[in-house]
């Protein structure tokens, strides 16, 4: 790829104030030693740490294993148990700390301290080994996000069944897809769930989903969240409450291999048929430890929320897993963040004493749109990091969470990761001098670079795809099943063993990197390379819009034309006043980064189509700006009237 053309004109730096360096774990010397020695002996690097930081029933004596290259393996002749690591070896010290802090929709409040959570999770894992699952048997999680979904999640640690969580919001045919990739044995679900105030039911979908095949799902553990009668078939479903009565507290966690899967998580689609992502246990378990210590610098007095759900790899590595490995005290939200009003995260925050929050782009520009009176009713001093994740955040968002929440004093962690890569890959430390919308720097460990098309190094400036060079411990281990796929979609470049990420980025003169966006998502205009998050940015920069997309439609002359779908602040206005404000966008946008980026089509709707995880579907944008029929799979769509929208004002 030649030079990007557009360069972010974003040059503002924030350092660390005295009092983050003076308070947190890892200090600037510190760090520059473990980049140090990972740089020296990378296996060793990771090596240790796995000593250091994982308690191994049976220590391991291999690092890395490359003989079936790409598939990596790290500590192969090592055994270890999960779930062992993230509740038991705590008890010692933490029985009586809180682990779970759960609100409901309704503002119901439930903890879990280590010991009860021990005890809940013993209990559920003697339930499962009962209804005869077995180490290696694939189990579906499809629940809400309630503390039981952990518990589920860690029970099936404990026994060594993989879990593939299903994320509650997807329909009955993206479930069976999933039930049948995973060639499942059981699936554990919940009568319904809340949200908004609304109560939603979920085991219809698993009704439908089973109608039809499926016949290796022996079992339907119904957890009952709310009061609404549930469908419960003769022999195959069962209540969890009945399913565990008289189950012991008591359970020995079953050590298992390294390399032992420990769950599936199928990607979320944004760009294709979604992935059936294997972790791993050791290695995974390893980054999911480090990153939150590293990233969030937990300690004993933080109350770490991350409002991910469980049904994202967001929710795995940093509410399931990683923040119970270090023996944190996690929040659990049900609800929405609008819901009684859009000051509900605020409130929790407030109301449960978060010190660290971790949320998405799309989450903060939603709630910016409300401006700053609403978080300021709430007491958000505890705050003192808060993190993003799933896309790149445009600085203008950047900017008003650094500035509205966290009182210009907490670092923003931007972190830029994947389902595949387990755990952070490219973020900073607490102590890292920021810019907003880089996601700074590689992690110790992790190599990154950005190639051309022909899989040549490129220099600082110049956007190309951004490559992960050597292996690390929670890389994924294969696409379920389909090991082709596994090398054909991470590893295709014929004589560099790269990890091909499938985003283009660059690197500034500082070494910093900027995630341009996915690889398809870099528009070729009349010869010049242009970023979509670029024009997003340049977009919401303006004072009427709250969001934008943009992508490329085939344009006769310019190779591609410039198509945005707009967000507004304000009611999206008709006749001449809607052709006055298409002109001042476009103009805002020619000013901010040049003539070549001025839109050739702005649409406007209420909001843009999202997959629940809060990602813009472009695929589909691409289908309207072309003038297509919607003929792709819409099942994860969030609500998808919005295309409807946007299809009438073609
Ligand atoms: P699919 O692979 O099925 O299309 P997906 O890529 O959306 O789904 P995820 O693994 O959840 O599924 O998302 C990872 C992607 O999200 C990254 O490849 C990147 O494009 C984007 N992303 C995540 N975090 C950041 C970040 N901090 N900055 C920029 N982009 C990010
Ligand atoms: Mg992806």
């Amino acid at each position: 790829m030649s030079n990007i053309e557009s360069i972010l004109t974003e040059n503002r730096l924030f350092e660390p104030s005295d009092k983050i360096k003076n308070t947190v774990a890892i200090d600037e010397n510190q760090l520059a030693e473990m980049y140090a020695k990972a740089s020296n002996d990378h296996v060793g690097f990771w090596s240790d740490l796995a000593k250091e930081k994982l308690n191994w029933t049976k220590p391991f004596t291999v690092g890395l294993d490359e003989s079936n290259a790409p598939h990596y393996k790290w500590f192969t002749d090592g055994e270890l148990n999960v779930s062992y690591n993230c509740i038991d070896r705590h008890l010692e010290t933490k029985s009586d700390k809180k682990a779970i802090i759960f609100e409901g929709d309704q503002g119901d409040v439930q903890t879990y301290t280590y010991k009860e959570l021990h005890d809940q999770v013993c209990r559920f894992a003697n339930t499962l080994t009962a209804q005869g699952i077995e180490k290696g048997d694939r189990v579906i999680i499809y629940m809400p996000m309630i503390p039981q979904a952990v518990i589920a999640m860690q029970a099936c640690a404990r026994i060594g069944a993989i879990h593939s969580v299903v994320f509650g919001g997807f329909s009955a045919e993206a479930l069976r897809d999933r039930i049948e990739n995973a060639n499942a044995k059981l699936v554990i679900t919940t009568n319904g769930s809340r949200r908004g105030g609304k109560t939603i039911p979920l085991k219809g979908a698993v009704d439908d989903a089973l109608e039809k095949g499926c016949d290796h799902v022996k079992r339907v553990i119904v957890y009952r969240r709310t009061d609404d009668e549930v469908n419960m078939q003769e022999g195959r479903d069962i209540d969890w409450l009945e399913a565990e009565a008289g189950m012991s507290n008591y359970h020995e966690a079953v050590p298992v291999n390294a390399e032992h899967p420990l769950f599936l998580l199928y990607t979320s689609g944004s760009t294709g048929t979604p992935k059936g992502v294997q972790h791993s246990s050791g290695g995974y378990l390893l980054n999911a430890h480090l990153t939150n210590e590293w990233m969030f610098d937990l300690n004993d007095n933080d109350v770490f929320w991350c409002t991910a759900d469980v049904g994202w790899i967001t929710g795995h590595t940093y509410v399931a897993y990683g923040p119970l490995s270090v023996g944190a005290t996690i929040v659990m939200f049900e609800g929405v963040p609008t819901y009684p009003d859009a000051g509900r995260f605020w409130q929790v925050c407030q109301d449960h004493g978060v010190t660290v929050f971790y949320t998405a782009p799309t989450a903060i520009r939603a709630l910016m749109k409300f401006g700053g009176d609403l978080p300021n009713q709430y007491d958000l001093t505890k705050l003192r990091l808060l993190g993003t994740v799933g896309e790149p955040i445009n600085p203008e968002a950047w900017m008003w969470y650094h500035d509205v929440i966290g009182r210009g004093e907490c670092p923003i962690i931007d972190t830029w990761w994947q389902t595949e890569t387990g755990a952070h890959m490219i973020a900073p430390f607490p102590i890292t001098p920021l810019k907003p919308g880089s996601c700074t720097k590689p992690l110790p460990g992790i190599e990154a670079a950005i190639l051309d098309e022909e899989g040549n190094e490129l220099g600082r400036g110049e956007g190309g795809l951004l490559v992960i060079k050597k292996p690390w411990p929670s890389m994924i281990r294969n696409v379920w099943g389909d090991d082709e796929r596994y090398k054909s979609t991470y590893f295709p470049l014929k004589d560099v063993p790269y990890y091909v990420v499938g985003d283009s980025a660059y690197q500034d003169k500082d070494g910093y990197f900027w995630i341009l966006g996915r690889v398809d998502d870099v528009l070729n205009v009349s010869g010049h390379r242009l970023g979509t998050m670029e024009i997003e940015s340049a977009l919401v920069s303006h004072v009427k819009v709250a969001e934008a997309a943009i992508v490329g439609r085939p344009h006769d002359i310019k190779g591609e034309a410039v198509a945005a779908f707009v967000v507004l602040n304000v009611d999206i206005p008709k006749g001449d006043a809607r052709n006055v404000l298409i002109a001042e966008l476009r103009e805002h946008v020619s000013k901010e980064i040049g003539p070549i980026a001025k839109p050739d089509d702005i649409l406007f709707g209420t909001n843009l189509p999202k997959t629940r995880s809060g990602k813009i579907m472009r695929r589909l944008l691409r289908s309207i700006a072309k003038g297509e029929e919607i003929t792709q799979d819409t099942s994860s769509l969030e609500d998808p009237s919005i295309l409807e929208q946007f299809q009438k004002k073609k």
